[in-house]
C-alpha cells in the first residue's frame, strides 16, 4: 500500500498542496470566503449571470412544478420536457442540427470520446487541453497523440502517419490556464483534409465570444460543416450547471445509444434546464454584458502592462499573470487575499512545470473601479 502521509507531505513541501476555501455566499464580483468579504477575479460566471434574479426564479417556479430530483437516468424517464425544451434551444443558439444535454462537461468530454474511438482508433490533441479533454482521450482505449500548442502543422504530421481506423481531434476553444484561443478554422481544414472528427470544447468561448455570444465558432464564422463536435458547459458564462454536445442528427442519436456517461447517470434537475432556458435568453439579448467584459479586459490588460506583469497573449476574460515559481505564486495569491482580493494561484500539474500563474479572471459583475483595486494590489505587492 502507498504511504499516503508521505505523499501529502511531501506536495506540501513542492508547494502543490492544495487546500478548499468555502464560499459562504452567492458568486458575485464580491463574495464572502471563510468569513471574509474579497473582491472576487477566479469565479467562471463571466457574465455575472450565476446570482441573477431572473434565473433563480425560474429554478424556484420549476422547482414547484418538476421537484428536485430528475429520479432517473434520460433514457429511463429522468428526460424532463425542460430539458427537451433545453436542447432544441441551445442546437438553435448555436445553430447546429441538434444537442444533448450532459450532467457536466466532464462526463460530455468523457462520452464523446468513448462512443466514437476504442481500441485502434487515434485521439489527438493539444498538448494544453483541460484534464476532461485528456482524460476523455486516455479513458477511451484508443491511441492518445498529444500535438503542440496551437500547432495545425503539428497535428498535420501526426495525422498523416495515422492510415486505419477513426481519427478524433479534441481542442479547447479558449484555453482554460492560457486564455487564448484556439486556431479553429486551420483545425476545422485540417481535420477535414485528413477525415477526422474535430472537436472543440467550448466551455470558456460560449456566451462570452462572439457578437450573439456563439462562442469560437461564431469568432471563426463557422458551424456544423466545419466543427461537427461543439462542447459547451452551461457552469459558467451561463450561470447555471450541466453541458451539451451539439451535432448533427446522426451524431446525437449515435450519443444517445453509444455514451455511457450520458446513459448510465441521473439527468440533471429539470429545475437547472429551466434555469438554463432564462440564462440562455439573457445571453442573447443582453450583449451590454459582452461589451463590458471587452471594456474589463481592455482595461486591466493596460494596466497590468504598465506595472511590468507578464500577461499571456490572451483577449478572453482569462487573464493569467505568468509568475513561473509555484511557491511564489502562492504567496502572491495570499498577499492579494490579505489585501480583500481573492485570485487562484495555478499550479502543475494543472499547469506545465516552471509555468504558475495567477490567473485572473474577469466577469461583466465587475466595476472598473474593482478592477482598478486590483491592479493597485498587484502594484502593491510585486
Ligand atoms: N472543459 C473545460 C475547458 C473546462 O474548463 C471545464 C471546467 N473547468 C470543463 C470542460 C468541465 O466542465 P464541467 O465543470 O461542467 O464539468
Amino acid at each position: 500500500m502507498k504511504n499516503l502521509r508521505q505523499e501529502l507531505d511531501q506536495l506540501q513541501q513542492q508547494g502543490l498542496y492544495r487546500r478548499r476555501r468555502v464560499t459562504e455566499s452567492a458568486q458575485g464580483s464580491e463574495i464572502i470566503i471563510d468569513g471574509n468579504k474579497v473582491l472576487n477575479f477566479c469565479s467562471n460566471d463571466y457574465l455575472g449571470l450565476a446570482n441573477h434574479p431572473d434565473i433563480k426564479q425560474s429554478l424556484i417556479d420549476a422547482s414547484k412544478t418538476y421537484g428536485v430530483g430528475s429520479g432517473a437516468a434520460h433514457l429511463i424517464n429522468g428526460h424532463n420536457k425542460s430539458h427537451h425544451a433545453l436542447e432544441e434551444e441551445l442546437a438553435a443558439f448555436v445553430g447546429y442540427p441538434r444537442a444533448l444535454l450532459f450532467s457536466t462537461g466532464y462526463m460530455a468530454n468523457l462520452g464523446v470520446a468513448q462512443a466514437l474511438c476504442g481500441r485502434g482508433d487515434a485521439i489527438f490533441e493539444d498538448r494544453l487541453n483541460h484534464a476532461s479533454l485528456l482524460d476523455a482521450g486516455r479513458l477511451s482505449g484508443a491511441r492518445l497523440q498529444r500535438y503542440q500548442h496551437c500547432d495545425s502543422q503539428d497535428l498535420e504530421q501526426k495525422l498523416v502517419s495515422r492510415e486505419k481506423g477513426e481519427k478524433l481531434v479534441m481542442s479547447d476553444g479558449v484555453f482554460s490556464m492560457d486564455g487564448n484561443i484556439a486556431p479553429t478554422k486551420t483545425l476545422a481544414s485540417v481535420c477535414k483534409t485528413h477525415d477526422a472528427w474535430l472537436m472543440i470544447d467550448d466551455a470558456h468561448g460560449l456566451g462570452v465570444l462572439g457578437e450573439n455570444g456563439r462562442g469560437t465558432l461564431q469568432t471563426f464564422n463557422l458551424g456544423v460543416n466545419e466543427i461537427p463536435i461543439l462542447m459547451g458547459t452551461l457552469g459558467k458564462a451561463l450561470g447555471t450547471a450541466g453541458a451539451f454536445v451539439a451535432g448533427t442528427e446522426e451524431l446525437i442519436e449515435y450519443l444517445i445509444q453509444k455514451a455511457r456517461t450520458y446513459i448510465y447517470t441521473t439527468a440533471m434537475p429539470p429545475a437547472i434546464a429551466e434555469a438554463t432556458r432564462t440564462s440562455l435568453k439573457l445571453v442573447q439579448s443582453e450583449s451590454w454584458r459582452r461589451q463590458r467584459l471587452k471594456e474589463h479586459v481592455d482595461y486591466f490588460r493596460t494596466g497590468a502592462s504598465q506595472l511590468g506583469l507578464h500577461l499571456m497573449d490572451s483577449s478572453t476574460p482569462i487573464q493569467p499573470i505568468l509568475v513561473g515559481d509555484s511557491q511564489r505564486a502562492v504567496e502572491m495569491s495570499n498577499k492579494l487575499l490579505q489585501l480583500g482580493i481573492l485570485v487562484s494561484a495555478i499550479r502543475p500539474p494543472t499547469v506545465p512545470k516552471d509555468t504558475a500563474r495567477l490567473r485572473v479572471t474577469l466577469s461583466a459583475a465587475h466595476s472598473t473601479e474593482q478592477i482598478k483595486r486590483l491592479l493597485d494590489a498587484l502594484e502593491q505587492i510585486n
